[in-house]
């Protein structure tokens, strides 16, 4: 299988900087996230501060972004990384579209800000009956009662698609948009407070019930980094970084809104930018 240079793991101004800068140093690269780039890129609704962009909209500066990294052969993989493990000298990477684990020498971490906490319960049993991934647990619950947590309307394919395997789907949309999901699949409308278990998960408890399952699949748009990269050291709720982007863990570097404040597109795509020669930088001396 081929081992990638570097996995940049996020699709805004900070990942992409990273991927074109990669790119230009003749690097193999993984880029992972979405082909629609990041909604904080598309939804802001007019930008002042973007050198070489003055007074333009998200959406058209999407449309900037997105013809640049065509223009410069650079592939986005559509999906989410679950986990980048730091191995001996590699990182093992467990993503949402294939079963595959896929290997990367440095990994680059452009997630943006990861925003929910999570649940009571949720940090004991991940693993143990709690999920962030439908595509890669998906079959160890056959003919089982499971329950979907989803953050944004994506995730209703996921719950579509455990409703082929699971013996029942209980579908929480933490959302206002309408559902569409099959008729296999239930939909509650309540607000998840805790996971229940002991050694494993028994029961989600909601603002108005408590559940019984199996499994509980949390799927949120971003995971908290240190969840990601077992042992990344944070800062008041961000990704430790030096001045090279590097963090406590050798070959894991990070860029954007990640690292902390302040939350601008330029000094995003700087760090992409930095992140990207450093983690060069690495490769060349491992
Ligand atoms: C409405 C609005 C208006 C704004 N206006 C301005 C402005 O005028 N000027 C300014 O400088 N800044 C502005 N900002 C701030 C700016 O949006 C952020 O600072 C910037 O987008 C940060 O870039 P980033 O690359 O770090 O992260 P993001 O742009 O948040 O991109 C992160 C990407 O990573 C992806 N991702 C997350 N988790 C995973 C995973 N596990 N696997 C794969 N992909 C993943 C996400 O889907 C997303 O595509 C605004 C923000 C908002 C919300």
């Amino acid at each position: 299988m081929e081992r990638y240079d570097i996995a940049i793991i996020g699709t805004g101004p900070a990942g992409l900087e990273a991927a074109l800068t990669a790119r230009a140093r003749n690097k193999s690269i993984l880029l992972v996230g979405s082909k629609a780039l990041s909604d904080r890129v598309s939804k802001a609704h007019e930008i002042l501060n973007y050198l070489g962009l003055p007074k333009i909209s998200g959406e058209a500066m999407a449309e900037v972004f997105k013809k640049q990294i065509a223009e410069a052969n650079i592939e986005i993989t559509e999906g989410k990384v679950m986990y980048a493990y730091p191995m001996s000298d590699y990182f093992a990477l467990q993503v949402d579209f294939t079963d595959e684990i896929l290997e990367a020498t440095t990994v680059i971490l452009a997630t943006g800000l990861a925003k929910t906490k999570g649940l009571p319960g949720e940090d004991k049993l991940l693993g143990s009956g709690v999920s962030y991934c439908a595509t890669c647990d998906a079959q160890f619950y056959r003919g089982k009662r499971t329950i979907v947590l989803g953050y944004t309307p994506k995730e209703e394919a996921e719950a579509d698609f455990l409703s082929e395997i699971a013996a029942e789907v209980l579908y929480f949309p933490q959302y206002k948009d309408e559902v569409h999901t099959n008729e296999k699949v239930r939909v509650i409308k309540e607000i998840p407070v805790e996971i229940i278990g002991g050694m494993k998960a028994e029961a989600l408890k909601t603002d108005a019930a408590t559940y019984e399952t199996d499994g509980i699949f949390i799927l949120r748009e971003s995971i908290a980094p240190d969840k990601m990269v077992p042992g990344l050291a944070l800062k008041d709720g961000h990704v430790d970084v030096d001045l090279n982007m590097a963090t406590n863990i050798p070959g894991c570097f990070a860029a954007g809104d990640i690292t902390g404040t302040p939350y601008q597109y330029i000094k995003a795509a700087g760090q992409g930018n930095v992140a990207a020669l450093s983690a060069v930088d690495y490769i060349s001396h491992h």
